[in-house]
């Protein structure tokens, strides 16, 4: 458990020094990979070592738990960007907006609109990522395969929406490469730069695979209650 600042750098170590290995064994582009670092569950208190240690950008998966944790942290560590990772009802997308720096789970129109309208009342221009369902599991978050290029067209043609990558998260017990390549084949044919896809188990196959961003969360706070995974 990284519960001091200088466990919270040893792990970051590892995780990047993981990351710039996998880069290098698979000449994947880009030159930096994001790290993401996945606090959703823990306490500030667990998250400030990570902070002391200079993790500037986090995910968290539910707006009203980061609402509880993060304004404090802010004011002590400005730099801070903060990732949506989780779905997002309408109903919390005035507060997401506040909150949250990047919005990674956008996937559906009426929620586009909602955020687009939003980031306009509050002046607010976030990056956002769209979300595919790429195993087209029907528990899952996402858009649909064969109407993600459509979909992004419409987030910037018709919402006005600055969507800047895609999004996704594997079927559980599967080899995740495959996914990862489809992905990438997506962001090529919606004309999006970026990939936010690799989670603790999967990060090096995601780089890869050319992840821009990777979001990793028990491989560096310890494991989380089994009801929130
Ligand atoms: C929890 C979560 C992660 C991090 O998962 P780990 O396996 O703990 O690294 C990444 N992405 C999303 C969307 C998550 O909800």
């Amino acid at each position: 458990m990284a519960n001091s600042a200088a466990n919270a750098q040893t792990a970051l170590d590892y995780i990047r020094s993981r990351m710039e290995k996998a880069r290098r064994r698979f000449g994947a582009p880009p030159e930096d990979v994001e790290l993401v670092a996945v606090s959703k569950t823990f306490s500030a208190s667990d998250i400030e070592p990570f902070l002391e240690a200079g993790q500037t950008v986090f995910g968290e998966n539910r707006v009203q738990e980061a609402k509880d944790k993060w304004p404090e942290l802010r004011q002590r560590y400005p730099d801070v960007q903060l990732h949506l990772i989780g779905p997002l009802q309408t109903n919390k997308v005035r507060d997401a907006v506040a909150l949250f720096d990047v919005i990674e789970s956008v996937d559906r129109d009426k929620l586009a609109g909602v955020l687009a309208q939003e980031m306009h009342r509050l002046g607010r221009s976030l990056p956002c990522f769209v979300q595919v369902n790429i195993g087209a599991e029907p528990q899952k978050a996402g858009i649909a395969v064969d109407e993600t290029a459509d979909f992004v067209a419409r987030c910037r043609d018709v919402h006005g929406l600055d969507v800047v990558g895609l999004m996704c998260i594997p079927p559980d017990g599967q080899p995740a490469g495959p996914y990862f390549a489809l992905l990438s084949a997506l962001a090529k044919a919606a004309s999006v730069e970026n990939l936010s896809m690799g989670m603790s188990g999967d990060f090096e196959t995601a780089i890869a695979m050319g992840a821009t961003h990777v979001r990793v969360g028990s491989a560096l706070f310890g494991r989380r209650p089994a009801a929130s995974a």
